[in-house]
């Protein structure tokens, strides 16, 4: 028996991965259905939609936008970027769908059940526990009816303060900003007109070396699976549930499915951790180490990943 401990988007998937294999598996979710996730939904739709099919997902009716014109910024420059996919989907619907007819529990899980057990609790780590060191930054967003960009809208903070962002969505925008200091988050989001605002905690920091916990296995943003340059948490999340699943589906002793999830999570977004060392020496005004040319490179690699054709490596130092 699996249980699964968190029914965001990376445990939904789990969820619904495990069950269409024929796996004992039950989801817990406290969180009432038309609860209004506090994301921005972007995501690049051909990655996600290719990992929807592995769950019997067409992810067409769940688009809201397509970018065709990316717009990159730092406080005094601005660059503009093709597309790569990037889009947002309905997030809310998409996980609604995803666990339509799945064995779900309306409660929390608060230890261990089964032979394995999923930690899938995002910022919490509810099963997993607090890491030892860990870095999260501030995250608010309102959802509107107008923006001042057309398009997907990105301005980054000096000095690795995070950015402010306009996601187009059908009709309507979510529009935010992520920080470690709240009072940057007010001054950039200002006063505007809004429907709704929402916002929590975003962990940037990757904790590969802490991915499982005796029976317990983490996934998603639980064993920090969020770019610590763009805070993209969906595809990051999806993929490591995969992993896990592969491991699963692989192995019946813990040793081998851990070194398998292991093993894959590295391959998939292991460059998260020379992302976060840029992120770090971005802070503190040390980004001139030889280091960072690398992590430049990986950077742009991070940013197409997203959907974003970015080319122009030599001026991501401006952005972060
Ligand atoms: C404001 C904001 C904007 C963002 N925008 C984007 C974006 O545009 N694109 C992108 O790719 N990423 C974005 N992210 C990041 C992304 O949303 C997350 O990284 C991603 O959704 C993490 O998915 P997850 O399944 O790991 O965790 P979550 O989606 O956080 O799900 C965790 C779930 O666990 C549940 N839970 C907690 N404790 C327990 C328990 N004990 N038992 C059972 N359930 C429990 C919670 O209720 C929650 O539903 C954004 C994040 C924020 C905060």
């Amino acid at each position: 028996m699996i249980s699964i401990a968190g029914l965001g988007v990376s445990g939904s998937y789990l969820l619904r991965r495990f069950v269409g294999a024929g796996y004992d598996v039950r989801g817990f979710e406290p969180r009432r259905p038309d609860f209004y996730l506090p994301c921005g939904y972007a995501v690049n739709l051909r990655s996600m939609g290719n990992y929807m099919k592995n769950v019997g997902i067409e992810i067409d009716p769940f688009i809201e936008s397509e970018s065709h014109n990316v717009e990159i910024a730092s406080t005094d420059t601005s660059y503009h970027f093709g597309s790569l996919g990037l889009g947002t989907v309905d997030k809310n619907r998409l996980i609604r769908n995803l666990l339509e007819g799945m064995p779900v529990e309306h409660a929390q899980l608060h230890s261990a059940s089964g032979h394995i057990t999923v930690d899938a609790t995002g910022i919490s780590r509810s099963l997993l526990g607090p890491a030892r060191e860990d870095f999260t930054m501030i995250a608010k967003e309102y959802l509107c009816n107008n923006a001042e960009h057309s398009d997907f809208y990105f301005r980054y903070f000096p000095g690795g303060n995070g950015y402010y962002w306009e996601f187009p969505l059908r009709n309507r925008w979510h529009i935010g900003a992520g920080s470690p200091n709240l009072d940057i988050i007010e001054e950039e989001l200002g006063k505007r007109d809004h429907i709704l605002v929402t916002g929590r905690r975003i962990r940037l920091k990757p904790l590969f070396d802490g991915i499982r916990n005796g029976n317990v296995f983490g996934i998603g943003e639980a064993i920090g699976a969020v770019s610590p340059i763009t805070g993209e948490g969906i595809m990051p999340s999806i993929k490591t549930a995969e992993c896990l699943f592969e491991a699963v589906s692989r192995y019946s002793d813990l040793q081998s499915v851990e070194e398998a999830y292991s093993r894959c999570v590295r391959k998939e977004i292991g460059y998260f951790e020379d992302l976060f060392a840029l992120l770090m020496d971005a802070r503190s005004g040390n980004l001139r180490k030889i280091r960072n040319l690398r992590a430049g490179l990986i950077a742009g690699r991070d940013f197409r990943e997203f959907g974003i054709d970015f080319r122009l490596t030599k001026v991501l130092s401006q952005f972060i």
